[in-house]
């Protein structure tokens, strides 16, 4: 059993100086960064951060360029505002409805599209109030097929309490799926224990835990054993990775993870494109380095390690797949481009004879 919990977070300057990870000279400006967008790092974290600007470093440790907020950077950058049905639930698509049952995560990650709600100073698990609201919406709404659970970090509420929002669900029977985003089983692997996950079984619905990592070392051996732990209970785990600036903005790490993935029963998931966040300009690939980097995947890498690319449309229009494209008409028919970039006509003997194509 890990101790990483029992230590303490480095939550502030003082903290990230004496671990060597800040010089004196910068306890300012990251008191200013740690008083707007929250930080922590645990001793378990803290301990895979090489360097400060390394693949773990950039993801976690302050930095004083997160002052600099751009014009077209948003605090609600994906717009779940817009779609927010009651306190906590976002409803966006018809058959899916997204609960941020807390506001806390064991760490913060310095590009998450929702620092603007989540860390020291917000209001934590919702209460009991807007939890019984939040039932009444899903009860009401039987075309919601699918509860994706998520926060802040779902898995940082304790077991019990994870018990009984599973205890609540079991009623709705309309509900098949209940989906869990979060960095838990790869950042605090001790807290995923029997217990955790009889509490996330307990609804009796198909399980999914959509596990966010970004970079193989955050796979440790401990990571792996979690993610085992839950893959043995019976619930089916996914990834998705933020494309990032410095963490992992080539094939190489690209593929090393989508591999890691997969050799430990993870289904590759989504890569997404960095959210337009507040103060997070430094970590962002552009799309079209963003569309490149896929295209390499292709071919490369097992059809298995291959994830969905997506942006987030600013203003709540939901996920667009935005990979390469590898189809264009020609004439009557298509070309396509293969994985090592030459192109080939293909022929569509499925049209109809005699009906005009409508290419652009
Ligand atoms: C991302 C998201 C979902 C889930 O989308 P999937 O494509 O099913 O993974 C659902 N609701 C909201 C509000 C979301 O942002
Ligand atoms: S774990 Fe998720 S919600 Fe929490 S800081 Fe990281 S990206 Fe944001």
């Amino acid at each position: 059993m890990s101790i990483i919990s029992r230590e303490k977070a480095l939550t502030g300057p003082e903290g990230l100086i004496a671990a060597g990870f800040a010089a004196p000279e910068e306890a300012e400006v990251l008191g200013k960064v740690a008083a707007r967008y929250s930080v922590a790092v645990p001793a378990g974290v803290a301990a895979l951060i090489e360097r400060r600007d390394d693949a773990l470093g950039r993801q976690f440790l302050p930095d004083a360029a997160e002052l600099e907020i751009l014009p077209h950077e948003r605090a609600d950058p994906i717009g779940d505002d817009a779609h927010e049905a009651v306190k906590g639930l976002i409803h966006r698509y018809p058959d899916r409805a997204l609960l941020k049952l807390t506001s806390v995560c064991p760490v913060y990650c310095r590009f998450c599209f929702r620092r603007e709600r989540v860390g020291a100073g917000t209001e934590g698990m919702l209460d009991a109030h807007a939890l019984d609201a939040a039932f009444a919406y899903l009860a009401a709404n039987r075309e919601i097929w699918e509860l994706i659970v998520t926060g802040g970090d779902p898995l940082a509420v304790s077991p019990r309490r994870l018990a009984e929002i599973s205890a609540r669900l079991k009623r709705l029977d309309h509900i098949k799926i209940l989906r869990f985003h979060s960095r838990v089983p790869a950042l605090a692997p001790e807290r995923v224990t029997d217990e955790l996950i009889a509490a996330l079984r307990a609804s009796a619905k198909t399980v999914y835990v959509a596990l966010h990592a970004n970079h193989p070392r955050e796979l440790t051996q401990e990571a792996r054993a979690a993610i085992a732990r839950l893959v043995d209970s019976g619930i089916v785990v996914v990834s998705q990775t933020v494309l990032l600036r410095g963490v992992n903005d080539n094939v190489e790490t690209l593929a090393a993870l989508m591999r890691a993935f997969v050799e430990n029963r993870i289904k590759p998931y989504y890569l997404h494109h960095a959210d337009l966040a507040p103060g997070t300009s430094h970590l962002r690939v552009s799309l079209e380095e963003g569309r490149e980097l896929v295209r390499a995947l292709l071919g490369r890498l097992s059809g298995l390690c291959q994830p969905v690319f997506v942006v987030d449309i600013p203003g709540g229009h939901g996920k667009a797949p935005a990979g390469p494209d590898y189809w264009r008409r020609e004439g009557e028919g298509w070309r396509v481009e293969d994985w090592r970039g030459k192109s080939h006509a293909y022929a569509d003997p499925a049209a109809p004879a005699g009906r005009k194509s409508r290419a652009p």
